[in-house]
């Protein structure tokens, strides 16, 4: 099973579950074209879609999700918390609400046995009871980290932006913090703000909690990346 990042941040956010001929798509805030070039980039054929998830209904991760859907012949679902969905064989998602400012953003744990689980959460202030049951045996976590406080501090944005990422979206210490008693193979940070964090902090910030559980961390950037779990 392999975890792909298309793209992650506030321009746009794909992410694809990749299992042999079987493939599992988190959210369509790209174009299918651009979806289809970077799958293509990371030498992913087309087609053997499984499923499609959506974590929460902002444009820059559901704005393209009608079309995606058409394309790939999966309507867009977002699980409810504590709901679980078979995907293909062993394969099921499950769902855990968590807040993300005045909505909230739905964590996903995809599971097809044991050493073998990709929890994902992005947009998040925090994790939900659910989720937070969900990232302890994962194998893979994917969990923003969206701002450093230095950087929100200093950024070129009003108050109000810079409020909205204080209660809407994880600080790399948040994040750090949520990842402590983690035993993952490997983390992948996500949803860096490209004003106000760099992967540079984020490492500052959660390579030693990593480290401790001696797991491997990688920062997602610009260019699509594909990680084994
Ligand atoms: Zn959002």
């Amino acid at each position: 099973m392999k975890f792909c990042v298309l793209a992650s941040g506030s321009s746009g956010n794909a992410y694809v579950i990749v299992d042999g001929p079987h493939k599992v798509l988190i959210d369509a805030g790209l174009s299918p074209k651009c979806i289809r070039e970077r799958l293509r980039a990371l030498s992913i054929p087309d087609g053997g879609w499984r499923g499609f998830l959506l974590t929460h209904e902002h444009g820059d991760h559901a704005k393209y999700a009608q079309e995606m859907g058409i394309q790939i012949g999966w309507r867009a679902m977002r699980l409810d918390d504590r709901q679980a969905q078979r995907l293909y064989g062993d394969v099921c998602a499950y769902a855990g609400d968590c807040p993300h400012g005045t909505t909230t953003s739905t964590a996903y744990s995809i599971e097809g046995g044991p050493d073998l689980s990709v929890f994902l959460a992005t947009d998040i202030s925090g994790l939900g009871e659910t989720a937070e049951s969900m990232i302890g045996h994962a194998s893979l976590i994917a969990i923003e980290a969206n701002w450093d406080p230095e950087m929100l501090e200093a950024c070129d944005r009003d108050e109000k932006a810079k409020e909205r990422s204080r209660t809407s979206h994880l600080s790399n210490q948040k994040a750090a913090e949520i990842l402590f008693g983690c035993s993952a193979k490997t983390v992948v940070a996500v949803h860096l703000s490209k004003p106000c964090n760099s992967p540079e902090r984020v490492r500052q910030a959660l390579e030693p909690t990593v480290k401790m559980f001696g797991g491997k961390l990688i920062v997602a950037g610009d260019e699509p990346i594909c990680v084994e779990v």
